[in-house]
């Protein structure tokens, strides 16, 4: 199925992952209530727009009635949606991207609310209305269509290891046969080692947060998600864990829509085709030091 096909676009350079978490924390989340700083605290990434008429959009018309949007992310995922504890600001690329969406269809940051919801409740909180739209690593499955809508894509990935630093050397899935790997329920990497790789053992967590504690706590022998996530971790913690290996599959990010909102799909696809220097200045922010190279791919 979807296992084979690598990205060539896509590489690591070791020396980069260092940088990440430092590229992570510098970003004060625009406290004037703009669209987003550039990371030097002064030039907006993108305007707030005024006075937007979206016609036909469900989604839309609930948001302008409550004078607010409510965007389902990921907080534990540095450099893509990361909340830090202390600070209570949120950062990561997917989680400036739920901005520039917001702004487009003229919400501030006041007016955001981010709900942190992990993978295998995202079609649920869609298809209930919980939340307007869903930015988090969330790829674009043929399954998941059959519950929700996606715009985008706006990214791409595929899945990857992370391990031990000091661990016997393993870059395929197939070297962890008898082994236990950690990853996500619902998510497309759990799902790919149970469809395809039986003899590998499987541990799975509400959050990719908790398998790489298990990963620290030699609980489990790697971690296994999209390998822009474990990027992000590795650069955690680079005296103790590494990302191995190339990409076992393709990740396509989209965001995530209630189903037949066709009016918002489009209006977001259309500020993703038309603003492809914001998507570069928000990739550029985000995940510029950390070494993934991805050109924005074109939408569906
Ligand atoms: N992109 C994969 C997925 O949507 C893995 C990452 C995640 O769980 O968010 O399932």
């Amino acid at each position: 199925m979807r296992r084979t096909k690598a990205l060539a676009g896509i590489g690591i350079v070791a020396a980069a992952l260092l940088a990440l978490t430092g590229c992570n924390s510098g970003s004060p989340s625009n406290p004037g209530g703009g669209g987003g700083d550039n990371g030097g605290g002064d030039k907006p990434l993108f305007e707030v727009a005024k006075d937007v008429k979206l016609d036909g959009s469900p989604t839309f018309d609930a948001m302008k009635k409550r004078d607010g949007v409510v965007i389902g992310v990921k907080e534990d995922q540095p450099g893509l949606g990361y909340l830090d504890a202390t600070t209570g600001e949120r950062t990561g690329f997917d989680v400036d991207i739920a901005r520039w969406i917001a702004a487009s269809l003229g919400f501030d940051e006041k007016q955001i609310t981010f709900k942190p919801i992990a993978s295998v409740n995202r079609e649920q909180s869609i298809v209930n209305g919980d939340i307007d739209y869903y930015v988090g690593t969330y790829s674009i499955t043929d399954k998941r269509k059959t519950q929700i809508d996606f715009a985008g894509p706006y990214f791409v990935t595929g899945q990857g290891l992370l391990i031990r630093k000091g661990d016997p050397d393993a870059d395929k899935l197939e070297d962890f046969n008898g082994k236990t790997v950690c990853s996500a329920t619902g998510s497309t990497p759990i799902q790919n080692i149970k469809a395809n790789f039986p003899q590998i053992k499987t541990q799975e967590y509400d959050l990719y947060s908790a398998c790489v504690q298990d990963l620290l706590d030699k609980k489990v022998d790697a971690v296994t998600t999209d390998q822009a996530i474990l990027i992000g971790f590795a650069a955690q913690y680079p005296k103790d864990l590494k990302v191995t290996g190339g990409l076992f599959t393709e990740e396509r990010y989209g965001v995530g829509l209630k189903k037949g909102d066709t009016a918002l799909q489009q209006h977001i696809n259309t500020l993703f085709t038309d603003g492809h220097d914001t998507w570069q200045k928000i990739f550029d922010k985000n995940l510029g030091k950390s070494g993934i190279k991805v050109e924005q791919p074109k939408v569906d």
